[in-house]
């Protein structure tokens, strides 16, 4: 058994949450390789040292003083070095970084520090080599990963390496300068190193219990969610749902290694397994619910529209002229609505309905600019009869109007759009009629 376990910021933030990873790492065997992110918020209030680097690193390329932010950086990691007693010193390390701060070497190189930084004093503490993810994580000259040579360079270097500490987050071009992912990137460095060493679970472990059935911020302590397909995660997370950053997902999905979403604070919860496809009867109908504001719903009439060839394609184009993405189309006989995203139309909001109305000069044409979506996903759905009686019902019990109804085809997601001011009392109703009833 083999597995790869990375830990979020908040799970390296201190001493004392270092010497909790070391009691996870040290209590399998089979936690070989271990992907850090950098220390993260402490306490309530408290600023990441990424985000200190960052601030940093403007300092330093404006030519100001940077001296006082790189102590308050430094000082993080002086503080986790004298609370595991290690010892190290980072005085090289820093007086490095200052100079090409001072060189201004880019943000990404800034950034990058903070997992490199707290990589080095993981692999002290734990013991194991320290392999920088400069040398095995490659970025194609178009900036993109290059998942090919990763995997040969990653493979190679930990072929005779049993365990190795490899810090997220970034990677680097071919001539060794320095590239990030976006932000939350670590997540993607484990399930890389997870793909490339083909391990049997990629282990992710953070601050929650796993995946919520709901937003937390509305419901009260919602439900954690056992086991979940990656399609099932990805209609979530598209929605809104934030537990893993969503590019992690590609290299696990495409080699099927499962991930499993564990809680540093808590190391005897099983947290969430997260797979391809399985045959575990999930404890509710459906895996999870989550949603978002911000949409606009153009609405088309016109007598005999059905009978009109390339009527939607010539409305849909007009979208398209103005680079905006279309979200959902429910239509009807002489009726077709376009949900789109408020901030990309909104600039472009009278170039598109002139041009709806010059292409199909329409009986009607309106648009609403308060809806908010919620999608209702979950594989159980399928071979069960109500669910989309259920919710319904739900929203019509709660007083909730709704504007638009779209199940998938996959029969595993229903969309309901609704208004923004519905939207915390619908999540809520919905929430209620499938896991407080038990159903
Ligand atoms: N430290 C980086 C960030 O704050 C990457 C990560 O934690 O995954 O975004």
């Amino acid at each position: 058994m083999k597995k790869v376990v990375k830990f979020g910021g908040s799970s390296l933030a201190s001493a004392e949450q270092f010497r909790k990873v070391r009691d996870i790492v040290l209590a399998e065997e089979s936690r070989r390789y271990v992907v850090p992110s950098a220390p993260g918020k402490h306490f309530n209030g408290d600023t990441k040292v990424t985000d200190l680097l960052y601030q940093c690193y403007y300092a330093a390329a404006n030519g100001e003083d940077f001296s006082g932010l790189m102590k308050q950086i430094r000082t993080r990691y002086e503080e986790i070095i004298e609370g595991l007693e290690l010892e190290l010193s980072l005085d090289d390390e820093f007086e490095k970084i200052s100079e090409n701060f001072k060189n201004r070497a880019g943000s990404d190189y800034a950034a990058s520090r903070g997992e490199y930084l707290n990589g080095i004093l993981l692999s002290a503490y734990l013991g194991y080599p320290f392999v920088d993810a400069a040398e095995v994580i490659r970025f194609d000259g178009n900036g993109e990963f290059d998942a090919d040579t990763s995997n040969c360079l990653l493979g190679k270097r930990l072929e005779d390496t049993p365990n190795a500490v490899i810090p997220g987050f970034y990677g680097a071009y071919e001539d060794g300068a320095i590239k990030t992912f976006s932000r939350g990137g670590s997540d993607i460095t484990g399930s890389i190193v997870a793909s490339a060493v083909e391990a049997d679970l990629y282990e992710n472990w953070t601050d929650v219990s796993g995946c919520l059935v709901a937003d937390p911020r509305l419901i009260q302590d919602p439900a954690v969610i056992d086991i979940i397909t990656y399609k099932e995660l990805r209609e979530l997370a598209y929605m809104g749902a934030t537990v893993l950053h969503e590019d992690a997902i590609f290299p696990v999905r495409k080699a099927e290694i499962p991930i499993n979403i564990r809680n540093t604070n808590r190391p005897n919860d099983k947290g969430t397994m997260i797979v391809a496809r399985t045959c575990h009867r999930p404890d509710y109908t459906i895996t999870g619910i989550a949603g978002k504001k911000g949409f606009v719903a153009v609405n088309i009439e016109k007598d005999m529209m059905n009978s009109e060839i390339g009527f939607c394609r010539r409305v849909l184009s007009e979208f398209e002229k103005q680079g905006i993405s279309i979200e959902h189309m429910p239509s009807g006989i002489d009726t077709m609505t376009v949900i789109v995203h408020r901030d990309e139309f909104e600039a472009h909001e009278q170039q598109v309905l002139a041009g709806i109305q010059r292409a199909v000069n329409p009986d009607y044409l309106d648009v609403e600019g308060d809806i908010a979506l919620i999608a209702v996903v979950g594989r159980a759905m399928k071979s069960t009869r109500g669910t989309a009686g259920r919710i319904f019902s739900a929203l019509a019990h709660a007083n909730v109007n709704v504007k638009m109804i779209d199940q998938g085809s996959s029969e595993w997601n229903v969309i309901a759009g609704v208004r923004d001011e519905d939207f915390e009392k619908a999540i809520r109703a919905i929430y209620d009629i499938f896991i407080n009833t038990q159903l």
